[in-house]
């Protein structure tokens, strides 16, 4: 793991309590889960086998984590997971996990299945400061994306994209240059550029 992977893993465990995202048939699906343990090859997370969670991880083992700490900065990821086999992975996470115990004490817990998000992307995005900062990165075999939009040869330096940028991050040159770790990726350059020269990169 990278430092910025690192810093996103110890951002969940902090967090705990994350909106874990689903897709249950053709409709998108959302609850509260929390990131039971953080390892070298990815972080894991409990359900319990009668709840729609466990049944859409099932028929669609990929997910959509984002939290967000008091003073505003997220931490959002895309993975792919996979149900843990064995007892091995839950026994881990209820010893270090009291509060789980405390809801299904004793053999109750053997309602709960461990899951293993092994492979993922996502970023970092720090809006505490002056100006947003945004990290990304990726583990378990992902690539990480590289910045929302680009600004391509069709340029012809009419500055129009500088001055309607909201934090400012397109500077001069021929072509002009966006700060890819400070774009909101709002997009309006997009709509004013006069030769339809920004394009959105894979990231969005
Ligand atoms: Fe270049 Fe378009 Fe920006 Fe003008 S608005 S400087 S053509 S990218």
């Amino acid at each position: 793991m990278d430092e910025t992977t690192r810093k996103a893993m110890k951002l969940l465990l902090d967090l705990k309590s994350l909106a874990f995202a689903t897709v249950a048939g053709k409709e998108p699906d959302v609850r509260i889960i929390n990131a039971m343990l953080v390892e070298e090859d990815g972080v894991y997370f409990t359900t319990a086998r009668g709840k729609p969670f466990y049944e859409q991880l099932r028929q669609l083992p990929e997910i959509a984590i984002c939290g967000v700490t008091d003073d505003s900065v997220s931490v959002r990821l895309l993975g792919h997971v996979k149900q843990c086999s064995g007892r091995k992975m839950m026994e881990k996470i209820l010893e270090h996990n009291p509060g789980l115990v405390q809801l299904y004490p004793g053999e109750k817990s053997d309602i709960l299945e461990a899951f293993h998000l092994y492979r993922a992307k996502g970023e970092i995005f720090d809006l505490s400061g002056e100006r947003p900062i945004r990290d990304r990165f990726a583990f378990g075999g992902d690539t990480v994306n590289p910045p929302g939009y680009r600004i391509t040869s069709k340029c012809t330096a009419c500055g129009a994209c500088s001055g309607c940028c909201p934090v400012e991050v397109i500077q001069e040159g021929e072509p002009y240059r966006i700060d890819g770790r400070s774009c909101l990726e709002c997009g309006r350059c997009v709509e004013i550029c006069p030769e339809d020269a920004i394009e959105p990169g894979p990231g969005l």
